[in-house]
Parts: structure tokens; sequence; C-alpha cells
């Protein structure tokens, strides 16, 4: 695989960075994943403007202009033959050359990083069609998550717990209320209604949160930004979650609960084919 570093396409084994990156020090670096259907880019935009704000809120230059990550992005699809998939995008504050909490000094390079993760059938995921079983677990994060960094190690805690549990993902509760999945923005649904927490600092800013509810009010389905409760999640119709990489993927169980039926519903259903057609549409 050929990946990007710092202005170079290289073979994934002759890409290096330095010990002394404050991404690897600190966490100090922010990150975007895009997806690939048919070998163009999904939402890019979208994907590019929050990167820019995250590098924004946390003080960091932007290396390159959205042409620029175009165009990387795009040779890195071609070079690597990707038809669906992913490309990782992440950008740190560079490396200062020694380990120091205070940030370097402004012309600091900042350490650019893409590479593309092939994945055969990614629309056809047939976990689509059986949906997810998830467990609660207390959301011990850092209170500024709507800034895509790079310290994951939480949501990581997290899904292993979830697998050691032999389910899918765990959904993140704070005061009582969910706040969204590992990697992931939850909903639930009642009757015609889309229920999914408003955006604060609490959680992610899904890319693929703003297109999903775009597409269900045009969709005369009724949308309420509110925090909502498991209980309220376990007697929903139906629950799902929404990613760049999982698009719309419905949630069957929670806490050892059907939802519903305890089947992949029809809200979930619909919204997961008008993403991804709506998508594809407008992919570049
Ligand atoms: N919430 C968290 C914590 C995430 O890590 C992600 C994606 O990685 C999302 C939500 C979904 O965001 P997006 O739809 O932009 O992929």
């Amino acid at each position: 695989r050929t990946v990007y570093v710092n202005g170079e396409y290289l073979p994934e084994d002759r890409a290096t960075v330095s010990i002394f990156d404050r991404g690897f020090l600190m966490a100090d670096g922010v990150y975007e994943v895009v997806s690939v259907l048919d070998g163009k880019l999904l939402d890019f935009d979208g994907h590019i403007e929050r990167l820019k704000r995250s590098l924004s809120e946390l003080s960091m230059g932007n290396p390159l202009t959205d042409e620029e990550y175009l165009n990387v992005q795009r040779t890195l699809i071609e070079n690597n033959g990707i038809t669906d998939g992913m490309i990782y995008l992440q950008v740190t504050r560079g490396n200062p050359g020694d380990r120091d909490f205070a940030y370097p000094p402004e012309d600091t390079v900042p350490t650019v990083v893409m590479f593309t993760q092939a994945k055969p059938g990614l629309a056809d995921n047939p976990a689509a069609k059986t949906g997810w079983k998830v467990i609660s677990v207390e959301d011990l994060r850092w209170s500024r998550r709507d800034i895509k960094t790079v310290q994951l190690l939480y949501p990581s805690m997290a899904k292993m717990e979830a697998k050691a549990r032999g389910v899918d993902d765990a959904w993140l509760v704070e005061d009582g209320q969910v706040t969204e999945g590992t990697s992931n923005n939850a909903y639930i649904v009642k009757g015609n209604t889309i229920i999914t927490r408003a955006l604060s600092h609490d959680i992610l800013h899904g890319i693929t949160r703003a297109a999903v509810l775009r597409f269900a009010s045009e969709a005369q389905m009724k949308v309420e930004e509110r925090s909502f409760t498991i209980a309220e999640a376990q007697a929903a119709d139906e629950a799902f979650i929404t990613s760049a990489s999982a698009f719309v993927m419905p949630v069957v169980e929670i806490d050892g609960a059907a939802v519903g039926a305890g089947q992949v519903g029809p809200v979930a259903t619909r919204l997961r084919e008008i993403y991804l057609e709506e998508m594809r549409k407008a992919a570049v």
C-alpha cells in the first residue's frame, strides 16, 4: 500500500514519523475518516470543514488547502486501486524536537498522514440486515468530544468491554443520558419521530448525522434533537447509529433488552437506503 506522509507518497513500510511527534507523545492531533464507494469520496467537503474546525479549536495550523487534501486522497485511491473502503487522515502538531506540555512555536510544521483501508462490499455489510447489539457503559471521556482528537483510549476500552460481552458496540451514558456510541452517533425512533442528542461539546458533530437528519426531514419524518435514557431507548420502536464508515446501522438490542420487535426496523432501513443513494450521487 502507498501512504502519504508530509508531502511524500511512500510504501507503508518506509513511512515514518518522529518519536517526538506531539501526536505520539501527547495525542495532540486530529483526524477524519472518509468513506470511499465506487472509487469516490463520500461527503468530502463535510469532513474537511470539520477537520478545519478541530484544528482551529486546538489553535493548530492547517497544513494543506482543501484542494490539496482532495488531490492526495484521490491519488491514494488511484494508486491503491480502492473501490470501496476508507481514507484515514491525521494532522498532528508536529515534531518540536523534545517533549514539553507547552505548545511548540507556531512555525513548527504539522505532521500530515493519510492512508487507505480497503473494505470490499462496504455498503453491503450483512450486519445492516440483522442489526447491532450494544451495551451501555459510563461515558468517561474528556469534555470536548466535539473536537475529533486521536485521544481514543476510552472508546477503545468501551469497545473491548462490548466485545468481551459478545456484542457489537457500547453506548456511552453520562448523567443518565446517552451521549453517543464509541465511534458513532446514537438515535432512537418513536413512531415517525427520530430522536438524537443535540449538538454540544458532549458529542462529536457527526458528518453522517447532519446528512441523515437532513434526509429524514426531507422524507417527512420528525426530528427531535434531545437527550434520551437507556430505558427510553429500550422502549423505543427502533434504534440506530450513524458514522462515516457504518453509514446507518440498526441497533436491535440494548443491555440484553430487545428494541421494539428486536429486529431491524423500517425507519433505519429506509434512512440507510436514502443515505447511500444520495451520498453516492454526490460523491467526488
Ligand atoms: N461520534 C464519535 C465519538 C465518533 O468517533 C464518530 C466517528 O468516528 C462519530 C460520532 C460519527 O461521526 P461521522 O458521522 O462524522 O463519522
